[in-house]
């Protein structure tokens, strides 16, 4: 079937790139970590929003399910194609329409990797705020797709804050625009924002507008280690209600930050809990913010660590950057959960993903955006096998639940995609799962754009 679907697909679209699937079509970062592989009758590479208009519109009208695909740096398995689905990959829309530095804008495909998009705007004196970890690897369209955070969103919000305007192609490969070049769109209901975040599952973004800000003269960066995870969650709270402009309030638990002590100069402070800031303004602006934190943690933290050094600072933001990394490198497998928690249940969330950890033998670790009460909940599979991964899954599975019964989100930033969907499932009110199904009927009423994820 795959073979004759190619073969139709390459008549039907001349112009337009059709090919057999290669490996890494088949698992973004989310499954490869996993042990989950997908399966695609073919690939379909665009290089513009007419070529799409032309691909979706001949899947429509074929049936075939569609799987938009950015850089597949994603963690839920949002871009896995599934049951031999067409796999639409966008790296060819990789185009920058416009570039208005003096309006605070561009306009770009949405293809264009995310460290471009940031590399453009600091070459102009300008900032993109939003810095999910993978930049150099995922795209603009997958960073709105999945309405990415990163470190910085605790102060300057996620992907969507900086979104004016979405092209995108729905149903029969009609083309919609919705919002628009200035930074105020009120205009009947809200779509821009229902594709922000819709993971594919309303249509494919094709290119996006974008918001800008003038770049900061300076950030400092300021790391405080606390001896108990209570003391912790506490400084959390404290600086949370201080109203100091922190642009970032990440964490990592002891677990996360005992073993990488070494790597930080911080080999004989106790593997607590550390707090990881940053504040950014002016030079004068961002030096006061830095010695205002300081001593905001003075009294409580057990270590702090503040270089004013550009190497140093990189060096720091390569080491939080690489922990993810490194942990599954000394720990094994890992299956890692974003829940969203109310910042100050942050604590108790850890306790209990802990005590799922040790209750089915488990190493676990957490670490994330503690000001936005997001952690990344990883369960670690010492050996990898099989087995071992199924039971991080499953861990994974109670992890989600624990976090319903904190009053917590799915996902902070990661997005729902192929992994949580049946947590979606058993935790959605019917009410409201009707109301997501009659929404994406109304963008694909044939149910084609990514189909059996993210929608419970
Ligand atoms: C090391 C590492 C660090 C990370 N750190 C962060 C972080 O700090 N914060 C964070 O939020 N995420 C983080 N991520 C996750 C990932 O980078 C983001 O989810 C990113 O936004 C995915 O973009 P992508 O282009 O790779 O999308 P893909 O993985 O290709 O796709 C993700 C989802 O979006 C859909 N999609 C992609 N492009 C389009 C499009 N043009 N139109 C419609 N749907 C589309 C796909 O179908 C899929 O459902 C990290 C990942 C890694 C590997």
């Amino acid at each position: 079937v795959a073979g004759s679907v190619l073969g139709d697909l390459r008549r039907a679209l001349p112009g337009i790139t059709v090919a057999a699937p290669q490996a890494h079509h088949l698992h973004d970062v989310g499954s490869e970590l996993r042990g989950i592989r997908g399966s695609s009758s073919a690939v379909i590479l665009p290089r513009d929003a007419e070529q799409v208009q032309e691909a979706v519109a001949c899947c429509y009208a074929r049936d075939l399910p569609i799987v938009s695909r950015g850089g597949g740096s994603g963690l839920a398995g949002g871009a896995v194609p599934e049951g031999g689905a067409v796999v639409l990959d966008l790296s060819g829309l990789d185009r920058f329409r416009s570039f208005e530095p003096e309006q605070l804008r561009m306009h770009v495909e949405a293809g264009v990797r995310t460290s471009e998009v940031q590399r453009r705007a600091r070459e102009n004196g300008l900032l993109f705020p939003p810095d999910p970890g993978a930049a150099e690897q995922s795209t603009i369209g997958g960073n709105v797709a999945t309405n990415a955070g990163g470190p910085h969103a605790f102060r300057y919000g996620s992907t969507g804050a900086w979104v004016n305007e979405i092209e995108a192609v729905i149903a029969n490969g009609e083309r919609i625009v919705v919002g628009g070049p200035s930074r105020k769109w009120v205009e009947g209901l809200d779509l821009k924002s229902l594709l922000v975040g819709s993971e594919g599952v309303l249509g494919v973004i094709t290119a996006i507008r974008l918001r800008l800000a003038p770049a900061p003269e300076a950030a400092f960066p300021v790391v405080a280690v606390f001896a108990s995870e209570q003391e912790g969650c506490a400084a959390v709270q404290g600086l949370v209600a201080s109203g100091i402009a922190c642009s970032v309030l990440d964490f990592a638990d002891a677990d996360a930050f005992g073993p990488l002590r070494d790597s930080l100069g911080a080999e004989s402070v106790p593997a607590g809990f550390l707090l990881l800031m940053e504040v950014d303004g002016s030079a004068s602006e961002a030096s006061l913010l830095r010695q205002e934190l300081l001593e905001s943690v003075a009294a409580t933290a057990v270590w702090t660590f503040a270089p004013l050094d550009q190497g140093g600072i990189r060096s720091l933001w390569r080491w939080r950057d690489e922990m993810s990394m490194r942990l599954a490198s000394i720990y094994g497998g890992k299956v890692s959960e974003d829940i969203v928690v109310p910042v100050e249940r942050l604590g108790e969330a850890i306790a209990g993903v802990r005590q799922i950890g040790r209750r089915l033998g488990l190493q676990t670790a957490c670490w994330g955006h503690a000001g936005d009460g997001n952690l990344h909940a990883a369960l670690f599979a010492a050996d990898a096998d099989a087995d071992q991964l199924a039971l991080a899954r499953s861990g994974g599975g109670e992890v989600l639940a624990m976090s319903r019964d904190l009053g917590a989100g799915l996902s902070g930033e990661h997005g729902i995609g192929l992994f949580k969907r049946e947590a979606m499932e058993s935790t959605t009110p019917p009410p409201l799962a009707a109301l997501l199904h009659g929404v994406r009927a109304a963008f694909d009423p044939k149910g084609l754009f990514n189909p059996g994820k993210v929608l419970p």
